[in-house]
């Protein structure tokens, strides 16, 4: 196997960065204090832990108190489902709406809930990828109280209507809350002014490390933690805290803000380059919506072709990019994102999602064209 010279699946994870590792360093090395310690290593992880706090809310436009750190995407959006949950168990509201392309961080806890007696709604996203906002309202009844939908799809990259959606279930007194994890970093974000009341994020799609992430929540007073223990995070959430993590997720966020409009400049011609280009190749078909998308995402079905076959040559040339999300890469199913814009079986066993991050550049997309259509040819002729 060669080595992967062009990485096309951000979508799956990222590099660390050296500013992101830099920040994380002295946490790993003198700074092992627990920062629920009195003495000065501890309270100095105390103080690296507040600091890391203060800027992670800045960047989401909220407060301190706010933002609760996690080990990542998936248990911010479990925490977020199951507080929910418990409020719900208690108001009697227990209709909850989601859409029909989430990750499987939100739809498997809804499946779970489902089991205790919740009513669940999952929003049909039509043949774009984008749900509607005439169809939020129109499933909202008297015992709607938590809405969870993504504000980018980690397959296909379509941009959900965060705003209105934040914006209708304020008027309806519903807790709106949005998986971010493929979005932050890639389109503006901020809770306040969006209504938005709980926001996952996860490091390692940002080039942090791996197990790290946040939850936002608006209300914590009627906030119930999921992880129980110590009282760390004010109880909030238990867990003696990942400072390097942390520290690195902070400066993680702060770089992929500064950097936002810088790359997306970039990134977008790129994506209208690897659209023109492969809609011009047999058989190709755009999944998601035409511009309603990340700029760093393109996500194609090839017909004829095994999605993993496809990867398997590219890899062999040195690519990498993924048949879909890399969650549900060793299941056999399709993936329940193509299938939700009513793509065929064949379809969806055929497409490939490239996604980029800032350090791709326009010889790595062009490498990648050409690597692809003889991958797309051997494929054929295997
Ligand atoms: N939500 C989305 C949209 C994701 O893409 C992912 C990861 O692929 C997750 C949640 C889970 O995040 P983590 O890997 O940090 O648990």
């Amino acid at each position: 196997m060669s080595e992967t010279t062009i990485y096309l699946d951000n979508a799956a994870t990222t590099n660390i960065t050296e500013n992101v590792l830099n920040a994380m360093m002295p946490w790993l090395k003198e700074g092992y204090g627990n920062a629920s310690s009195m003495y000065s290593v501890g309270r100095k992880s105390a103080i690296a832990l507040n600091k890391a706090r203060a800027q992670c809310a800045e960047l989401l436009g909220c407060e301190s108190r706010e933002i609760f750190f996690t080990s990542g995407g998936t248990e911010s959006d479990n925490t977020a489902i199951f507080s929910a949950a418990g409020n719900a168990e208690i108001s009697g509201k227990k209709h909850f709406i989601t859409s029909a392309i989430e990750h499987h961080a939100v739809l498997n806890p809804m499946k779970a809930l489902e089991k205790r007696g919740f009513r669940i709604t999952y929003l049909p996203v039509y043949d774009n990828g984008i749900v509607r906002i005439s169809d939020l309202e129109a499933a909202i009844t008297s015992d709607t109280s938590f809405v969870s939908i993504m504000a980018a799809n980690n397959e296909i990259g379509t941009i959900q209507p965060v705003t209105e959606i934040g914006e209708l279930c304020r008027s309806k007194w519903i807790t709106f809350h949005t998986d971010a994890v493929q979005a932050f970093g890639n389109i503006p974000i901020n809770v306040k002014e969006q209504n938005i009341d709980m926001l996952s994020l996860s490091g390692h799609k940002l080039h942090a490390m791996k197990g790290v992430g946040l939850l936002y929540v608006r209300d914590t007073a009627s906030f119930r933690p999921y992880i129980l223990g110590g009282s760390q995070q004010g109880g909030k959430r238990a867990g003696t805290e990942n400072i390097a993590g942390i520290a690195g997720l902070a400066e993680a966020m702060r770089a992929a803000a500064a950097g936002l409009e810088e790359k997306n400049a970039k990134l977008l011609p790129l994506r209208e380059k690897l659209i023109k280009e492969l809609s011009q190749t047999d058989g190709a078909k755009l999944n998601g919506d035409r511009e309603k998308r990340l700029a760093s995402n393109v996500n194609f079905s090839f017909a004829g072709i095994e999605g993993e076959a496809l990867i398997l040559r590219l890899d062999l040339m040195g690519i990498a990019v993924s048949s879909g999300s890399a969650c549900t890469s060793g299941s056999l199913d399709p993936s329940h994102v193509l299938t939700g814009i009513g793509c065929t079986y064949d379809e969806a066993r055929s497409s490939v999602r490239i996604s980029m991050s800032e350090q791709t550049s326009e010889s790595d997309i062009e490498t990648f064209i050409r690597n692809l259509k003889d991958a797309l040819r051997e494929c054929r002729c295997a």
